[in-house]
């Protein structure tokens, strides 16, 4: 009898309701006990669903308030020492650590934060000190489990494995986190007793760094782990996501643990490879149905592949999502924006649910005719829609070639013309795109959505913003001026909803750190570009001043990495097509007069695939895309790009390859040494390292600029080098904005002086 479980829900709640207590809380407006309650409505609310689909044990510990790399920093003691400064108690320490401040205690630096695996998450990075010690918290684990079983229901706590975490983890200082691990293993040794001691039969460990390509070192470490911890009593679920095993998959399955995870939509069949190792007393768990995007389950499909091996392994076959659900919305049943023909294709988290009860179910003899029958003529519907397929789409990514990427004139060759064209002074001065979206900009928006605004109306307010702005940017000083994206809610869904082939949902929120969350537009036809997107407002701006105002895209890259993509056509052919759309939009905005075109890739680097040895397929194609985005144009057109990380360690000559005229990054908190990469590549073209850090309230001051200026020149050519911020400034008041372009073009004009 197939079992089916759950390896993590989202916590946002179905409307937001954590979001919104969480920030309530912080601001002071709501209680503690408030918060907690909020948080534990929401976790009965989904293990009441999880009950509902016939799961025999609900996830616990999947929850946290914040992140769940966080709580198991908490729960194992690693608190960084700035924060034990008695100033607040166990509850408020957690937000401190997350955010810097809290309702109480001292404001302090906050821990980092970066993306999980290849996802959109972001989790609190755990930072070890060498003799760092574990000392064991576990009040919220062992309070969620008694409260999900005063519920009724039995219990699989989910934790991180210890490997996983100590790969996680940042180490303050030049030592080897490695070290640490007969310390941590203690810890777990401990905390698994516990476990046992309350009853807990099956434990979920995460070791999602099994798919990817380990050092020897830490496969050694795996096996040292799982050696140690065997003997507890309880029984182990080694969980693995996000990809297949490849080489690690003989460790995995040597490990004395009662039970593995397979990620069977990422990973592909490899777990037909694990069916005749498995143990006979070890559970095989296989996550069939997709956790990291919305589109329904082929259900009959999945059937017959699963049906032999549930033959096979009989009671020992579990079902589940590959990977933990909170990186897909939660209901569905709540998306009002999306129309029916479209709602039927997708399954969110607690239509998930439905999909693995009604696999489990099938498996187990049960009737499921109907069922199969309308989740059949659903897949058939999308498979064959109008809506989907586009042939001259189509026929125009196959007519693609290799002259399509290319600019015609190599950089040295365009730059002479676009001088000519643009007649810019040295270290010119430009902004990222985004300026403030004040509260008036918002209303303007929302008021035109619902209605309340004439077509006319709106587009005359947008218009007086951007005269505003232009007007600033011209009283700054600014060379190369940004019509300011008033217009635009998201650099990505404002494109998704103008591009055909995209949709954009109203409540597909997804956590993307702490209290944010994010709306993936969903890509689920041919993409295609049906009117111009920007050009209105770039020629109305452009017709405002004589100074050269850049055009302003998201590109191909970004579009698909910040999007719910097709799971019927491979990521290369869905950006390709994203890719010729925005060519469209380059050249007519080039026809428009637009001197400067701007297509940002914030998300090139995070698109980069787990296994290292799956790079340069990746880059490759991105790449290539980039190209074909850009390169329609004259050679005295210019194209800027944008990325705002701080690593470009492995990437850097695929940088170069995109073959922008301009590159404007993020370099004001790493004081330039970011530019290391780019020097010692000796990169070809244009460089604006940020100066103006627009992450932070403060003003920058003029000879600290210029300082971080004059560091990049002693190392490229002053005649390759911008001066402008980290990145946008829409979070950003004018009062603090105005006065620090003011003083970045100081800065430029010192630089200047200098001839
Ligand atoms: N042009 C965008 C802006 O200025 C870029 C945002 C980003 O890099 N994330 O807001
Ligand atoms: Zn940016």
């Amino acid at each position: 009898m197939a079992t089916t479980h759950t390896l993590g829900f989202p916590r946002i709640g179905a409307q937001r309701e954590l979001k919104f207590a969480l920030e309530s809380y912080w601001s002071g407006n709501c209680n503690r006990e408030q918060l907690l309650q909020t948080g534990s409505r929401i976790r009965q609310q989904n293990w009441a669903q999880q009950h509902q689909a016939g799961q025999p044990r609900v996830s616990v510990n999947d929850f946290a308030l914040y992140d769940q790399v966080l709580d198991h920093s908490c729960l194992l003691g690693v608190i960084p020492a700035r924060f034990q400064d008695g100033s607040s108690d166990a509850f408020d320490t957690a937000f401190r650590m997350a955010r810097g401040r809290a309702p109480s205690g001292t404001a302090v630096r906050a821990c980092e934060m970066t993306k999980w695996f290849d996802t959109n998450y972001h989790y609190l990075v755990p930072e070890l000190e060498p003799q760092q010690r574990f000392t064991l918290a576990p009040d919220k684990l062992l309070a969620e489990i008694a409260e999900a079983r005063a519920c009724g229901f039995d219990v699989k706590p989910v934790l991180i494995g210890p490997v996983t975490y100590l790969w996680l983890a940042k180490t303050a200082g030049d030592f080897d986190r490695l070290q640490l691990l007969p310390a941590l293993l203690q810890a777990y040794a401990e905390l698994f007793a516990i476990l046992a001691r309350e009853g807990v039969e099956w434990l979920q460990l995460d070791e999602p760094i099994l798919v990817q390509e380990l050092e020897p070192v830490w496969l050694g470490a795996l096996e040292t782990a799982y050696q140690a911890l065997s003997g507890s009593g309880l029984k182990l679920l080694l969980t693995t996501y996000f990809g297949n095993l490849g080489d690690n998959l003989s460790l995995a399955l040597s490990l004395p643990v009662q039970g593995l995870h397979l990620d069977a939509v990422r990973g592909g069949a490899e777990y037909r490879r694990v069916l005749a190792e498995l143990r006979d007393d070890q559970v095989l768990s296989l996550g069939i149905v997709d956790g990291r995007n919305i589109w329904k389950t082929d259900l009959s499909a999945r059937l017959k592949e699963l049906q032999p091996v549930s033959d096979q392994l009989g009671a020992r076959l579990w079902l589940s999502s590959s990977c933990s659900l909170q990186h897909v919305p939660v209901d569905l049943g709540q998306e009002t924006a999306l129309d029916a023909e479209l709602k039927g294709w997708m399954a969110y988290a607690v239509q998930k649910l439905a999909e693995l009860q009604l696999l489990g179910t099938a498996l187990n003899g049960g009737q499921v005719t109907a069922a199969l029958a309308d989740n059949a003529l659903a897949l058939a519907g999308r498979r064959s829609s109008t809506r989907v397929h586009q042939d001259s789409v189509k026929q125009r990514c196959l007519q693609l070639s290799l002259k399509d990427g290319e600019r015609g004139l190599a950089y040295d060759e365009r730059a002479p013309r676009q001088r000519e064209r643009l007649q810019l002074p040295a270290f010119p001065t430009t902004t990222i795109g985004s300026f403030p979206q004040t509260p008036a900009i918002r209303q303007t928006r929302a008021g035109f959505r619902r209605g309340e605004l004439s077509e006319a109306d709106y587009v005359a307010r947008m218009q007086a913003e951007i005269a505003d702005c232009i007007e600033r940017q011209e009283a700054c000083g600014l060379d190369m001026l940004v019509h300011g994206e008033a217009e635009r809610n998201d650099m990505v869904e404002y494109f998704g909803e103008l591009l055909q082939g995209y949709a954009v949902s109203r409540n597909g929120w997804v956590q993307s750190y702490g209290s944010r969350c994010v709306k993936p537009p969903v890509i689920y036809g041919d993409v295609y570009r049906d009117a111009a997107m920007t050009v209105q407002w770039s020629r109305y701006a452009q017709s405002l001043t004589t100074k050269p105002v850049k055009g302003m895209l998201t590109g191909p890259v970004t579009m698909l990495q910040w999007a719910f993509v097709r799971d019927d056509q491979s990521r290369q052919q869905t950006c390709l097509q994203v890719a010729l759309a925005l060519r469209d939009e380059v050249c007519e905005l080039e026809a428009a007069g637009i001197a400067a075109i701007q297509i940002d890739e914030p998300a090139i680097r995070e698109g980069l695939p787990l296994k290292r040895s799956e790079w340069q397929h990746y880059l490759d194609w991105a790449v290539y895309a980039f190209r074909v985005s850009a390169c329609g144009v004259a050679p005295q057109t210019q194209i800027h790009t944008h990325m705002c990380y701080s690593e470009f360690n492995g990437i850097i000559e695929a940088i170069a390859a995109m073959d922008a005229d301009v590159i404007t990054i993020e370099t004001s908190r790493s004081n330039m040494m970011l530019l290391d990469a780019f020097i010692d590549f000796e990169y070809p073209s244009e460089i604006g390292p940020g100066v103006y850090d627009i992450h932070s309230p403060n003003v920058p001051e003029v000879a600290q600029m210029e300082a971080l200026m004059r560091k990049a020149a002693e190392r490229i050519p002053a005649e390759r080098l911008w001066v402008n911020p980290d990145c946008g400034l829409k979070t950003r008041g004018w009062d603090e904005v105005g006065p620090s372009l003011e003083n970045m073009v100081a800065a430029a004009k010192r630089l200047r002086a200098d001839g």
